[in-house]
Order: structure tokens, then C-alpha cells, then sequence
């Protein structure tokens, strides 16, 4: 056994830096460790931002150690196994790291091979993604680019890491489109595999303002199963 801590975080994302950093503050001089490999933080909603041009990529990207709350001891490592009965977390090297607490918040894996095609076809071909760092850049030149034509927005089942993100990028690419004048001149399509606008209700009349002000195209139900980018046929299904 390396080391204890009185609590031990698996993830220094957005939630174990905030837990880590709360933490901290309400409980001056506690033990706490991170584990996290990544020596890069992404402040992941900001990518809504970037392909809206109104963040750059870099703005959302900050050295690990600089987001790392004061006291705090980083573990550069990723965590490979639980072993609750020991109150341990094993690391890659095979290592542990005890804990007295534990949290756990690794964030979501992103599953690009669920949609056939769209590993191969994002990037050109006019297929974008606001999930990945380097891609949110085209999705501003994307954006600026159209002057006619069909834009799609998609959004898969549940789990997905925001439920609002696909309607913020449509909303800020159509009020862009409204101010260069162009946006007359572009079908704008809403495609969610969800049954409703927004699975909260109360958002959803403010949200229809908008939809009916951009003209926007609701589809629900529709399952995006395949993409190919030569041909810019997007495939729907079960
Ligand atoms: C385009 C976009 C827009 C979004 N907009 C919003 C928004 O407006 N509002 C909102 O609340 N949320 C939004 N989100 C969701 C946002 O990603 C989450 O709120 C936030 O990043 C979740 O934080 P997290 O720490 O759970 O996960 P992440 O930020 O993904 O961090 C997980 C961390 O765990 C680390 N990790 C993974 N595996 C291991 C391991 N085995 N061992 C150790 N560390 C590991 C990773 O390296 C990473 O640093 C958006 C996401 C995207 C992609």
C-alpha cells in the first residue's frame, strides 16, 4: 500500500476538480488526493463556445496542474480497479491508493463506433461534432461557411454528456445565420432520437420561441444509425 488519503477522487474533470476544490474550502487542511492521468483540463462546455466562434479552441484548455486546487495532491495516474473491501484504488502500475472516502467521477466515454460511418467522415465532408476539442473549430467554419442550403443538428439517446448541448449549437448557428442575413436561405433540421424538445418541461415554451423564430425542422424519434460523409447522407433507424 503507497499512500492513504482521507479522500480520494478518480477524475480531475469538471466534477472531481470542483468536489476536490469545495471540498477544500469547507474543510481547510483535509487529505485529499486526485487521480488523474490527463495533464491537459478541457473545460468541456466551452466547445459549445468554440463552434459558435465565440471562444477559441485554446480557451478551453488549461495545464492540469494550473486547475488543481491548493493543497490538493495530484496522483498522475489512471485508476484501473476498485478494491472496496481494501478501501483501495488500484492504478495502472498496479500500485493502490488507499482512501477514507471515496468519489468517483471519470465523466462519460464517448462512443463514436455507435454511428456507422462517423469515426471515418467527421472533420470534412461538412460533418462536425462540438464533443471533440479539435473538431468545434470546424463546426464555426462549418457555420460561417453555409450561405444555403440544409444544415442537420443530431442528437442520440440518453446518456449523452449535455442534454442541451445539440440545441445550443443550433441556436447560436441560426442567430448567426439570422445576422449575416442568409438565414432564409437555410433549412435548418432538429434530429433527436428523444421524444420531446427538452426532457424538462418547463423549458420547452421558451424553447419553441426560438424554434418557430429560426424556422427550425423538429424531428423526434429519429435514431441516427449511419453516416456517409462522401455523399452527405446521414442513415436513420431503430
Ligand atoms: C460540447 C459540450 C457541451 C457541454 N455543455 C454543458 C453545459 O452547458 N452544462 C453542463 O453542466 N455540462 C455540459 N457538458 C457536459 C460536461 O462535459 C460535463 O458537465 C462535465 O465536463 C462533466 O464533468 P466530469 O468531471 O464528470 O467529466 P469530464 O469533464 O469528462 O472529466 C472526466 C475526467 O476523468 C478522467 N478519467 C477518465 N478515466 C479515468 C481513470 N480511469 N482514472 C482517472 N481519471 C480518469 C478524464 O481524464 C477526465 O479528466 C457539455 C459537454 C460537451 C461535450
Amino acid at each position: 500500500m503507497s499512500a492513504s488519503h482521507e479522500v480520494l477522487i478518480v477524475g480531475g474533470g469538471a466534477a472531481g476538480i470542483a468536489v476536490g476544490a469545495s471540498l477544500q474550502a469547507r474543510l481547510p487542511g483535509i487529505d485529499i488526493a486526485i487521480i488523474e492521468p490527463a495533464t491537459t483540463h478541457f473545460y468541456q462546455p466551452g466547445w459549445t463556445m468554440v463552434g459558435a466562434g465565440i471562444f477559441k479552441a485554446g480557451d478551453t484548455a488549461h495545464d492540469m496542474a494550473s486547475v488543481m486546487p491548493r493543497g490538493v495532491r495530484w496522483i498522475k495516474a489512471a485508476a484501473a480497479e476498485f478494491a472496496p473491501e481494501r478501501n483501495a484504488v488500484v492504478l495502472a502500475d498496479g500500485s493502490e491508493v488507499a482512501y477514507r472516502s471515496l468519489v468517483v467521477c471519470p465523466g462519460l466515454k464517448l462512443d463514436w463506433q455507435g454511428i456507422e460511418g462517423l469515426a471515418d467522415a467527421l472533420g470534412r465532408n461538412g460533418v462536425t461534432s462540438n464533443y471533440r476539442f479539435d473538431l468545434a473549430p470546424y463546426t464555426w467554419e462549418l457555420v460561417q461557411q453555409l450561405r444555403r442550403g440544409r444544415f442537420l443538428f443530431t442528437q442520440p439517446a440518453m446518456p449523452i454528456k449535455c442534454a442541451g448541448a445539440p440545441q445550443k449549437a443550433m441556436y447560436l448557428s441560426a442567430d448567426h445565420w439570422k445576422r449575416t442575413g442568409v438565414l432564409d436561405e437555410i433549412d435548418i433540421d432538429f434530429c433527436s432520437a428523444g421524444a420531446v424538445l427538452f426532457g424538462v418541461a418547463d423549458y420547452v415554451p421558451a424553447l419553441m420561441e426560438y424554434v418557430q423564430a429560426y424556422g427550425i425542422g423538429l424531428n423526434f424519434g429519429e435514431n441516427l444509425t449511419a453516416i456517409d460523409g462522401e455523399s452527405k447522407r446521414a442513415t436513420w433507424g431503430e
